[in-house]
């Protein structure tokens, strides 16, 4: 019986395991080094032309070329490296907990996640944090935020409404709550912090080797990889904004970065690869 047991549990996990791989919302990546990347659909959605304008007013692209509406996606990462297991981003708040539920199919429960890594504090990032009675998703994460971010939303998280989300997140993770400056590390020789300001104040990206979680640089890519004179209205800074998705663009397919993104559509994984005077998007393919 004993045997039997066994059996079927070691069933049982390998469908889990199957699953992880081909769930319509959750795709593993596996990469040097043993790192393993989990890209997670929170949802699909599409961007609005008319959310864009161009900063610079020098785009070749007239009114009427701009698609009516680009595809974008809300996705949150994780990463296994090193024995750690690492969130990246978290997606909107699901009173249902719907993360935790895509979580379960890749094995990892709330308590297992050591490390929460947070682009900036928009509600599409931290919303996932929080679960529906206003407590910690995660029991035992420490989460990182950049000072600039934290510094930016303090005061603001101090009125309370209408940001009750974020001071639900502050007062959940009270204790846990880090804040780093670009260039430190998360993990010292492994995951560092990068400055990346203009969609808000403090918004970074994490890099791990090869690896960009890049956050909300791009929003539409169909549009902003090509163009990236294009700004979101949501862009707090929006030069700012423009100079760093240009020099995102110029170094990331300089060093030939895996970027990661959090509105890329899903899985939101690929190259930014030089093209003539500008840039394109290719998704990653496992094993070229
Ligand atoms: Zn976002």
């Amino acid at each position: 019986m004993k045997k039997f047991l066994t059996a079927v549990a070691a069933i049982m996990c390998a469908g889990a395991a199957a699953y992880a791989a081909d769930s319509p919302d959750v795709k593993k990546f596996t990469f040097a080094n043993d790192v393993e990347v989990y890209a997670i659909r929170d949802k699909n959605t599409t961007m609005k032309a008319s959310l864009f304008t161009d900063y610079t007013k020098t785009s070749s692209l007239k009114k009427e070329d701009l698609k009516k509406e680009y595809p974008a996606s809300v996705n949150c990462f994780v990463m296994r490296c090193n024995f750690k297991t690492f969130l990246i981003d978290a997606g909107n708040y699901d009173p249902k907990g719907s993360l935790v539920t895509k979580l379960a199919t890749i094995n990892i429960r709330p308590k297992a996640v050591d490390y929460i890594l947070i682009t900036h504090l928009h509600p599409d990032h931290v919303g996932g944090l929080i679960d529906k009675d206003g407590g910690a998703v995660f029991p035992n994460a420490k989460v990182y935020v950049s000072f600039d971010e934290w510094k930016h939303w303090s005061p603001i998280i101090a009125k309370q409404k209408p940001t009750e989300l974020l001071r639900q997140f502050r007062d959940a993770y009270n204790g846990r709550i880090q804040t780093l400056n670009p260039g430190e590390p998360v993990v010292p020789k492994q995951v560092y912090a990068v400055k990346a300001a203009g969609h808000t104040p403090g918004h970074c990206f994490f890099r791990q080797g090869k690896l960009r979680f890049v956050g909300d640089i791009v929003h539409a890519v169909d549009l902003q990889i090509e163009h990236p004179e294009y700004c979101a209205s949501f862009d707090s800074d929006q030069k700012q904004a423009y100079q760093t998705r240009v020099s995102f663009l110029e170094t990331m397919s300089k060093e030939g970065c895996i970027v990661f993104g959090a509105h890329i559509p899903f899985p939101g994984v690929g190259y930014i690869m030089k093209e003539g005077n500008g840039f394109r998007f290719d998704p990653y393919q496992p094993g070229k």
